[in-house]
């Protein structure tokens, strides 16, 4: 059996080596997150053997419910898993065994005294994980270590949104800090889970061919796009007192350029790779109020249709007609350093697009000079692309010129070359949450966010959002079901350039 001793190498070995038995403690275990992700990425690492028997998973709420009743919820919830995997039905009882319902309330004094003396074992890998709003984080932090359990087996998972602006989340990291050493802090991001995104790493570090065109020299710009077909769902609360920007930019769409953008790191160390990221961050040209008009874009959405069914405006979503939340964000970003000087990273997320993708593309230069001049369309020179999807259909395409074969001539074809995970591997992709959470059981932080990323991405993020705020002006609308306002299209072609779209 092949080990997995490290989230690369596993993407390429279908064994895993099973777990020491762990507790896991889940606040907000009754909660979207941990009934629609969590417990399904834990019960698909049951079924693959990495989870054994002797594991304890607690999910805690405030709720009254037995531990019977807690497993009914989440039998509910691994439908999914049930009908994707064959060998699944065989383990449910078993896994359902492993779990545990707790009433607590984290704002209260109560409970925790029997909570650790249930996890008196202090051999095992202990982790929390904090799946409630960020309010909490500093009052649980101070709780669990007055019960005596931030002990050095002791691991934290927070989720994102790690505060709304660099003061708040400051505050999030000092509160964390005060109990639990950094080495402790799992501040996660679930895009770094994905097989694509570390297959890029894979990709730049382990052939010799791309590294050496990965800058300025060869490389035209770069396109992030994160596109979402849902509207508000129920997060109405949440999102509108966030907006595209701070819910997606300042983590997931800033974290994929720092893999595209980063120096090689000297090693796979999760502070060597997170070293190198932090560079990044710092080098971005700060957009400001001069700027910004001329760098970014807002929109949001008003009613139209989406996959073919008509769907309401955000406003009527949320009910109201006063909201200024941007719910798409396009921009140009600068990284400021010998290897990116002059090629522009366009930046976009939003929620009801076309489409539910999330891709980053590499441009290629033009080749210097055409041998194909004068052959007329059909020898037309496409720049090479490396584009690599996130979802759906995780997988990398680099689109290359090749000759139509057969005689009539020498036509030329765009084509891609398929490094399609699901055709070159076979069988499932595990879903982001899978690695990620036996990553923090096995103490690998590689995969999550130090505390200066996530800081210096604010830093980035907070004159973005004074400048927008200081303009006064709205958002752009843009028709749901469209690939927003005509303003980000203007964005990118001002500079003679277009987004791109998949040509299959
Ligand atoms: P949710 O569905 O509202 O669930 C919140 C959970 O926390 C429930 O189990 C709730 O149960 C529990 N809870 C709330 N206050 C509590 C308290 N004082 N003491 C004990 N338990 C308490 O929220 P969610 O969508 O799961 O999100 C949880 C966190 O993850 C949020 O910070 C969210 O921003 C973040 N997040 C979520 C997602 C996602 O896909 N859902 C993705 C990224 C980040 P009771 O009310 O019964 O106590």
């Amino acid at each position: 059996m092949l080990l997995v001793s490290s989230p690369l190498e596993s993407s390429v070995t279908a064994a895993v080596a099973p777990m020491a038995p762990f507790d896991l403690i889940i606040f907000g275990g009754t909660g979207d997150l941990a009934l629609r992700k969590l417990l399904p990425a834990l019960f698909h690492r049951y079924v693959d053997g990495q989870i054994v028997a002797g594991t304890r998973i607690f999910g805690l709420a405030r709720d009254a419910q037995s531990d019977e009743a807690y497993r009914g919820r989440v039998r509910e919830a691994l439908q999914q898993v049930l009908l994707e995997d064959p060998r699944a039905p065989a383990a449910l009882d078993a896994f359902l065994g492993l779990l545990h319902y707790r009433r607590l309330d984290l704002s209260a004094e109560a409970g925790w005294a029997e909570l650790a003396a249930e996890l008196a074992d202090e051999a095992r890998a202990r982790v929390f994980y904090l799946a409630v709003g960020p309010a909490l984080f500093g009052s649980v932090g101070e709780r669990l270590r007055a019960a005596g359990l931030a002990g050095a087996n002791t691991r934290v998972v927070v989720e994102k949104p790690i505060g709304h602006d660099l003061a708040s989340a400051v505050a999030i990291n000092d509160a964390l800090g005060q109990v639990f050493d950094e080495r402790q802090i799992y501040r996660i991001d679930h895009y770094l889970g994905k097989e694509t995104v570390q297959n890029l790493i894979a990709l730049r570090f382990g052939n010799a061919l791309f590294e050496p065109l990965w800058k300025a020299e060869h490389i035209d710009h770069v396109q992030i796009t994160v596109a979402e077909t849902v509207g508000l769902e129920r997060r109405a609360g949440y999102y509108d007192g966030s907006g595209a920007l701070r819910d997606m930019v300042q983590n997931h769409l800033l974290q994929l350029l720092c893999l595209v953008a980063m120096e090689p790191p000297a090693s796979l160390a999760a502070d060597a790779i997170r070293d190198e990221k932090l560079k990044v961050l710092r080098a971005l040209r700060p957009i400001e109020n001069g700027s910004a008009a001329q760098l970014t874009v807002r929109g949001q959405y008003r009613a139209g249709a989406v996959e073919g069914r008509p769907v309401p405006g955000y406003l009527e979503e949320l009910g109201r007609n006063d909201s200024r939340t941007e719910t798409f964000v396009a921009l140009k970003a600068e990284v400021r350093n010998w290897r990116w000087s002059g090629v522009p990273f366009y930046l976009r997320t939003g929620k009801r697009l076309a489409e539910r993708m999330s891709e980053i593309v590499v441009n290629f230069r033009r080749v210097p000079h055409s041998i194909f001049d004068g052959l007329g369309d059909s020898a037309a020179l496409a720049p090479n692309q490396l584009v690599i999807r996130l979802q759906p259909d995780e997988g990398v395409k680099l689109w290359l010129m090749n000759k139509v074969p057969g005689p009539g001539g020498l036509r030329l074809r765009r084509v891609p070359m398929d490094l399609s995970f699901a055709e070159t591997f076979g069988g499932r992709q595990p879903e982001a949450y899978e690695r990620l959470l036996m990553d923090v059981v096995r103490g690998n932080p590689m995969l999550f966010m130090r505390r200066d990323e996530v800081e210096a991405a604010w830093a980035w993020i907070d004159p973005i959002r004074a400048a927008w705020e200081k303009s006064g002006d709205a958002p752009k609308p843009y028709t749901a079901g469209s690939w927003g306002p005509s303003a980000a299209v203007a964005l990118i072609e001002r500079d003679g350039r277009t987004w791109h779209e998949d040509a299959g």
